[in-house]
């Protein structure tokens, strides 16, 4: 038997990382386990999101907005230039280096908090025993008297469209295309369909989105999904509801997409094809059915609000537990997680978990959206503001979107806020303070805000929740 340790960690993505990290700023002798390589046979840290999610996505997101402003909008504000060109290998040799940064900020923290890397795959094998199998085959079992498992999530596949090569791929194929494809095929108008579809669309591609639901971003209120569509559709992307993929066929270097729509049966030809569909958490053979941790029909492993499984002493967090699947969802429970362990009362708000799509503009929100709040039996009273009226967004050329507040009709607390913006994934946390600190929409707008700044359309919009908004007619006479 090797060390012992008051925590191991299971996994070195956001969630198990941060886990780790505090784990070790409380005191606690700790250990995390991670198995993913880079190409140079190299175990790194970061999991899905610092090395083929969040970060990646928003380094091509960021690299192909920028081109596009060069390309259509600089001439709108007196800046011209030759038509400039996207020059994809250097978009992905910025995107790798912005990987690289990353990851190895995760392997200092590690050697700075003291927290010990093991390289290679974990395995509960008793309620404190973890096996971990190095990268050469070799076996050790390490004891702990707390397990963490944050093992994440891998993407869904589905029978109709099998990945095939560098032509029908997942999210990951999709941030290393070393060529804008002619033809893209999107399956799936989620946010990894809506940002990866936007990057390559962006770049030229003529991308066609296929969308099984007839629903457009159900999870966002309907005025803000509705004037995102609108704004995407306008940039290029062709995004197809009720369209039910049913087959797929490569012939050559491209794949025909068969799907059902309304209309019958439809097909389409393609260079690349993304399948972004959802993710399936990644918890197969990380716990000897042995031990009695207890996992869902879909492999997610059960827990309580709290982040315990079935066996104490063991927790589990992040993409391969319930809940949305997000980075800072994952690192929340992983601090939640680790302050119990050292003996503290901890708890996290899920109804503050903001979300963002990270398309231009962005779509961002916290909260309930008015349908929601509506079938739930809530009275609630709205206020909304475009960023048209916004001087700053104005100033910025970007006066595209609005905000909503969706406010308690009685007590005026404030249920969800839904922007679509420029820079609506920096907003949107001042919904998120208010939240939690259970704000009325007269909070905000008893606030001071800083002139001129995007922001203030928040402050316009919980204004606008009583009918007093300043840039915008006014709805009701102040009593
Ligand atoms: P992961 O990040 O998946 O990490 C799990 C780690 O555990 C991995 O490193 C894996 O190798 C390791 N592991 C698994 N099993 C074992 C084992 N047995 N032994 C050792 N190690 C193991 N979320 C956002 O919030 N914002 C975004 O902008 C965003 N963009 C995304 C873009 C894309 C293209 C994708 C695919 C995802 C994106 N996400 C985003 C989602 C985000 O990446 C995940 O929610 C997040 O990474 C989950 O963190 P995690 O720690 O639970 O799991
Ligand atoms: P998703 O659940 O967001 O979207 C998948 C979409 O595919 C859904 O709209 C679904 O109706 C559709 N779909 C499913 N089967 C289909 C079929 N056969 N034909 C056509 N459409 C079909 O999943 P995703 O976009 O793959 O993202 C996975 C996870 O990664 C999400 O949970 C998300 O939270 C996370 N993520 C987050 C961010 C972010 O926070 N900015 C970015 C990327 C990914």
């Amino acid at each position: 038997m090797a060390d012992k340790f008051d925590v191991i960690v299971i996994g070195a993505g956001p969630g198990g990382y941060v886990a780790a990290i505090r784990a070790a700023q409380m005191g606690l002798k700790t250990a995390c386990v991670e198995k993913w390589v880079n190409k140079e046979g190299k175990t790194v840290h970061g999991g899905t999101c610092l090395n083929v999610g969040c970060i990646p996505s928003k380094a091509l997101l960021e690299t192909s907005h920028k081109f596009v402003e060069a390309r259509d909008h600089f001439a709108e504000i007196g800046i011209d230039l030759e038509a400039p060109k996207a020059n994809v290998a250097k978009m992905l040799e910025f995107k790798n280096s912005v990987i690289a940064k990353n990851v190895g900020g995760i392997s200092a923290l590690f050697k700075a908090n003291g927290v010990t890397a093991l390289d290679g795959t974990g395995r509960v094998v008793g309620s404190k025993q973890v096996e971990v199998t190095g990268h050469d085959g070799e076996k050790s079992t390490f004891e702990a008297d707390n397990i963490v498992i944050a093992a994440g999530s891998v993407p869904v596949e589905i029978p109709p469209t099998p990945l095939h090569e560098d032509i029908v791929v997942t999210s990951t194929g999709a941030l290393e295309f070393t060529e804008v494809p002619k033809r893209l095929g999107v399956i799936g108008a989620g946010v990894i369909g809506l940002e990866l579809g936007s990057v390559w669309s962006r770049l030229g591609a003529e991308t066609v989105v296929l969308e099984a639901m007839d629903t457009f971003l159900p999870m966002v209120d309907t005025a803000i999904a509705k004037e995102t569509q609108k704004l995407l559709k306008k940039q290029g992307l062709d995004i197809k509801l009720g369209a039910r993929v049913t087959g797929s066929e490569i012939k050559g270097n491209e794949v025909t997409v068969k799907y059902s729509d309304k209309d019958g049966e439809q097909e389409l030809t393609f260079d690349k094809l993304i399948v972004c569909v959802g993710r399936r958490p990644y918890t197969k053979g990380v716990v000897d059915e042995s031990v009695g941790v207890g996992l869902d029909e879909r492999g997610f492993i059960h827990v309580d609000d709290q982040c315990r499984t079935s066996v104490p002493g063991i927790y589990a967090i992040g993409d391969c537990v319930r809940g949305p699947m997000l980075a800072h969802k994952a690192s929340e429970e992983g601090v939640m997680v680790a302050d119990i362990i050292a003996g503290h009362k901890a708890e996290m708000n899920y109804d503050a978990i903001p979300s963002v799509i990270y398309t231009s503009p962005e779509v961002a929100w916290v909260g309930m959206n008015e349908q929601e709040a509506k079938a739930k039996g809530i009275e609630v009273k709205t206020g909304s503001f475009p960023f048209s009226a916004n001087g700053r967004a104005l100033a910025n050329n970007a006066p595209e979107g609005m905000a909503k507040i969706i406010a308690d009709a009685e007590t005026d607390r404030i249920l969800g806020v839904h922007i679509v913006s420029q820079h609506a994934g920096e907003l949107i946390a001042q919904g998120v303070i208010a939240m939690e600190f259970g704000s009325s929409a007269e909070d905000l707008a008893l606030t001071c805000y800083a002139h001129p700044s995007t922001s203030e359309a928040i402050h316009e919009a919980a204004l606008a929740v009583d009918g007093h908004a300043i840039h915008m007619a006014n709805r009701k006479k102040r009593k």
